[in-house]
C-alpha cells in the first residue's frame, strides 16, 4: 500500500497508525489510497468524507510538527474528532484516552496519547512532499522524508535558483 522509503522512518505502533491514516495519500504524486484504508478497518465509503478531513488535519498538525503554523481549522476538525474521547486510566494505572469508537476515532486517540508521552512532535509531514516520518534522529532535527528523495531535490533546486541569479 504505502511506497517503500515509507520503511526506514515507520513510526513505533501505536503512534504508525496515524501516520497510515496521513500516508494514505502520496500528496506529490496525488494517489489517494484512503478507500482502501477505511476497506482494512471495516469502514464503508460513507466515511470518506470524514476520513479525509480529518486526515488532511492531521496532515497539518504534523507539518506543525516540522516547523509550519499550526493552523486553526486543522485545531478544530481535531477537537471536533476528539469530542468522543475519555481519559482514564488502564489496570496498571496509566493514563489511557479511551472512549475510542471506530478505527477513525482509534487515530485520533492514538495522536492524543502520542501527545501525552512526548513522541507527538516526532512524527512529522515532509516540508517538502507532505509525507509523514518518524524522526529518529537525535536532536529532533529531522526535516525531510527522506535526503535522496526530497532533502537533495531540495538541494538540488536551490544550487540551480543560486546559479541562475548568478
Ligand atoms: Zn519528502
Amino acid at each position: 500500500m504505502s511506497p517503500r522509503y515509507d520503511v526506514p522512518k515507520a513510526a513505533p505502533e501505536p503512534l504508525r497508525q496515524v501516520q497510515l491514516l496521513v500516508n494514505s495519500a502520496d500528496v506529490e504524486n496525488e494517489v489517494d489510497w484512503l478507500p482502501d484504508w477505511l476497506a482494512e478497518r471495516g469502514l464503508g465509503s460513507e466515511e470518506v468524507e470524514r476520513a479525509r478531513e480529518l486526515r488532511e488535519a492531521l496532515r497539518l498538525l504534523v507539518l506543525a510538527n516540522n516547523g509550519r503554523p499550526v493552523d486553526p481549522h486543522a485545531v478544530e476538525v481535531v477537537n471536533a474528532a476528539a469530542r468522543g474521547l475519555a481519559l482514564g486510566l488502564d489496570a496498571t494505572g496509566s493514563l489511557t484516552v479511551g472512549g475510542a469508537g471506530d478505527a477513525l476515532d482509534q487515530v485520533v486517540a492514538v495522536a492524543f496519547g502520542a501527545m501525552l508521552d512526548g513522541t507527538w512532535g516526532r512524527l512529522k509531514a515532509c516540508r517538502n512532499c507532505h509525507w509523514s516520518f518518524y524522526d529518529y534522529s537525535p536532536n529532533r532535527s529531522a526535516t525531510w522524508c527522506s535526503m535522496q528523495l526530497c532533502g537533495n531535490r531540495t538541494k538540488t533546486r536551490a544550487y540551480r535558483r543560486r546559479q541562475a541569479s548568478l
